[in-house]
């Protein structure tokens, strides 16, 4: 990798910009010169744009035409370590390093004046008289020393109203000041409060404690039942981390768990850390992006992009639920966070815990290879056990047409009502019916881009596209013929099963947790915390309530549709039921009371059915891996897919063709194509898709024979082709 270097102010330098152009562009050194890595806005045509100062420049162009670096920005410049995470990425994505760049600075305002606003610390002046509000913020400054806080921060921390705090300013007891924006991030204290640990956890802190202190790279996979205390034991690797006085980040997989998960973490360590993720607003964005390139943010919590973030000292990446599909980005940039947090950990010689109550096969088989290290927590914290698991056989419930809850789950339900105890109801499909069907001509209605069917949401009362969000009014009549009143709704999604529910308990209060049902992520939290005090007897969730969530009260899961997931062709639907079921079957029997979990099934004897019903892990897993080493297929083989869209089909079909025509580079590595073959989602948006697969050894050099492949192709101007490395979902 390049040296730094410095240059003097007409120097000519290489600066790698944010716009889609595939080279460096070559400009002068601004006056005070710069380093490789600073940040620069530099003038392309009529415009200004950000980049950051890769090399020297390559000296080809008239020297004369070449233009001047605007100015360097001042922003701490982008570390070597970064700028080399950046281009591995790139090439293991095929992604050009421009869209890196992007995803590397979205943080708006990033070389803006630095703007000001108040703080807030403690004055010299006495209250002329106290009262408990006053009492509460003045033990807040005492407590936190001589920080400053923000307004609604101090507000905040002391429980009062920020009138208490104004009032205070006036008589000097709180002192008001002008302040850069962007302020450092209270410490977090490693000794603040850590917990007894059991034995089993002890142990495996050790472990990771020791992996964190070694300074060098490793990654060790953290596999433990839900409720082991996976979160504590991991929190304890945070901390030899701080104490080695290096940065930490935290990944989730879901925004809604972040709040609960930022409670958590300030009883660890007093205060809380930075946050990172699309509900974070942009001034507190760029405030993170700043803090973490100056070292003044010592952990943050956040989604798969803050693995881009300039952390001046790395020493930790901790991604939880680390089998969950959302760490994979399906759009822009194609990258696993999870497989990516390797690699930056790589980078910067840094530590990675993946942790999961059910792993990835991927994390697993390289466990079992012994490229990673393994903890294993195997037993529920305090006195919760592990639920009883049973399948109710469907096909011996006489069920009238449009119920889907068997008699036996209503027994069951109803003992934990008369008990006191919660029940939850899951269910994998979001909205009213999966399809609505006209009772005259049998027409389903579908989306007008998609080749998709729309689905009822009867709540905001409309047709809905899951794919490309389209909605619209439920017509009265059939778009197809035109006959009123015959439109029909087919199958259950949430909203109909709540239906049901509410007839069959009328007097249960009840519950409804779906993403799409709440309009903010607050409204969630409130919804999700009122659960836990135990303010629903019945909860219906979709996939949202198997992420994390803890319901002390809950007792008891059933689960509508077992077999939902096993249905398709995909290659990791039997991985994904298996981990799906035993997550959602783990919400039950959190605290002391034992759960029982219910699957409701047509197929009982089903291999992975009964997997998830015997707990036996380790089984599931050598037979799953036993047979995608037969396969060769990941993580015993390699894949690539390729998807080309175009609204002129034959145009896509065309390209599609002849890519698997010529494929001459990928035979010299041994990788076979594909296809082409429509898209399982034949249209998306009004674009038509064509699907290509591409399977190789796992040694295979794969991104340079398809770089090489796909750079042979005259791509049209309507059509679209992307390449997914290690492809998650093949839809
Ligand atoms: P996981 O991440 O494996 O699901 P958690 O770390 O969330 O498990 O632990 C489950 C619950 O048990 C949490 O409420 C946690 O605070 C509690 N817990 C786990 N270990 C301990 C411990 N050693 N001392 C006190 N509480 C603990
Ligand atoms: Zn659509």
């Amino acid at each position: 990798m390049a040296e730094q270097m410095f240059f003097n102010q007409g120097d000519l330098v290489g600066v790698l910009t944010t716009q889609p152009l595939d080279r460096l562009l070559d400009y002068k050194a601004p006056e005070g010169g710069c380093e490789t890595g600073a940040f620069v806005e530099v003038p392309l045509g009529p415009r200004k744009v950000l980049g950051v100062v890769w090399g020297p420049g390559q000296g080809d162009y008239d020297r004369a035409k070449i233009r001047s670096v605007i100015r360097v920005l001042d922003v701490e410049p982008m570390r070597d370590e970064m700028r080399q995470f950046l281009g591995r990425v790139a090439d293991y994505t095929l992604t050009p390093m421009s869209a890196m760049l992007r995803l590397a600075t979205r943080a708006p305002g990033l070389g803006g004046a630095v703007s000001m606003r108040k703080i807030y610390r403690r004055g010299k002046g006495e209250p002329d008289r106290q009262t408990d509000a006053r009492r509460k913020v003045l033990e807040v400054l005492e407590q936190y020393g001589g920080l400053a806080f923000t307004l609604k921060e101090l507000a905040d921390y002391a429980g009062v109203t920020s009138s208490v705090i104004k009032g205070l300013v006036k008589q000097g007891v709180v002192r008001e000041e002008d302040a850069p924006r962007d302020l450092p991030y209270p410490y977090l204290d490693p000794k603040y409060a850590g917990k007894e640990l059991t034995e089993d956890q002890a142990e495996g802190a050790e472990k990771l404690r020791a992996s964190v202190a070694s300074g060098k790279y490793g990654t060790t996979l953290l596999k433990g039942v839900t409720g082991s205390g996976k979160t504590e034991v991991y929190l304890e690797a945070v901390a030899e981390c701080l104490a080695q006085g290096r940065q930490a980040l935290v990944l989730l997989p879901e925004i809604a768990l972040t709040a609960e998960f930022l409670t958590r973490l300030e009883a660890r360590f007093g205060a809380q850390p930075a946050e990172w993720h699309s509900g974070v607003t942009m001034t507190e964005r760029r405030r993170c992006f700043r803090m973490v390139g100056q070292g003044a943010a010592q952990v943050v919590v956040g989604a798969r992009s803050a693995l881009f973030l300039p952390f001046q000292n790395l020493g930790l990446i901790v991604v939880d639920e680390e089998h969950d599909t959302s760490y994979k980005q399906d759009d822009g940039v194609l990258y696993s966070a999870r497989d990516m947090s390797v690699m930056r950990a790589l980078c910067c010689s840094a530590q990675v815990i993946l942790a999961s109550a059910t792993p990835s096969l991927e994390s697993w088989a390289n466990a079992e290879a012994g490229k990673y290290a393994r903890v294993d927590l195997v037993s529920r914290y305090g006195a919760a056990q592990m639920p009883d698991m049973g399948a109710i056989d469907m096909r011996e419930e006489k069920l009238p047409s449009n119920r889907w809850v068997s008699q036996r789950l209503q027994r069951e339900v109803n003992k934990r009502i008369e008990a006191g105890e919660q029940s939850l109801f899951f269910i994998n499909r979001r909205g009213y019916a999966p399809m609505t069907i006209c009772r005259a001509c049998g027409h389903q209605i579908a989306c007008d881009h998609c080749d998709a069917r729309m689905v009822e949401h009867r709540f905001q009362k409309r047709l809905m596209c899951h794919q490309c969000g389209e909605s619209k009014p439920v017509p009265d009549a059939c778009p197809s013929c035109e006959v009123e009143g015959k439109l029909a709704p087919v199958g259950p999604g949430v909203e109909r099963l709540a239906e049901e529910i509410k007839e069959l308990f009328p007097d249960a209060r009840v519950a409804v947790l779906s993403s799409d049902l709440f309009g903010s992520a607050r409204a969630l939290k409130e919804q999700i915390e009122a659960i836990a005090r135990g303010e629903a007897d019945i909860i219906i969730g979709t996939q949202l309530v198997a992420k994390g969530h803890n319901f002390p009260h809950l007792t008891l899961v059933g689960v509508i549709d077992a077999d939902l997931g096993l249905q398709g062709s995909d290659l990791r639907a039997a991985e994904r039921t298996f981990q799906l079921m035993r997550q959602v079957a783990g919400r039950a029997g959190r605290a002391a009371k034992k759960g029982t979990a219910l699957l409701q099934s047509y197929q009982p004897e089903h291999p992975v059915i009964r997997a998830i019903l015997s707990g036996d892990e380790e089984g599931f897993w050598q037979t799953e891996a036993a047979e995608r080493k037969a396969a060769g297929v990941p993580p015993y083989g390699r894949m690539a897919g390729i998807v080309i869209s175009s609204p002129d089909m034959q145009a896509a079909f065309d390209l599609g063709a002849n890519m698997a025509r010529q494929d001459r580079v990928l035979r010299d590595i041994g990788a076979q194509v594909f296809g082409p073959a429509p898209a399982p989602i034949a249209r998306v948006r009004g674009r038509h898709r064509v699907r290509l697969l591409v399977k190789a050894d796992k040694a295979a050099p794969l991104q340079a024979a398809l770089a090489r492949w796909s750079a042979q192709f005259r791509i049209g101007h309507n059509v679209r082709l992307s390449i997914d490395i290690d492809p998650q979902s093949f839809l």
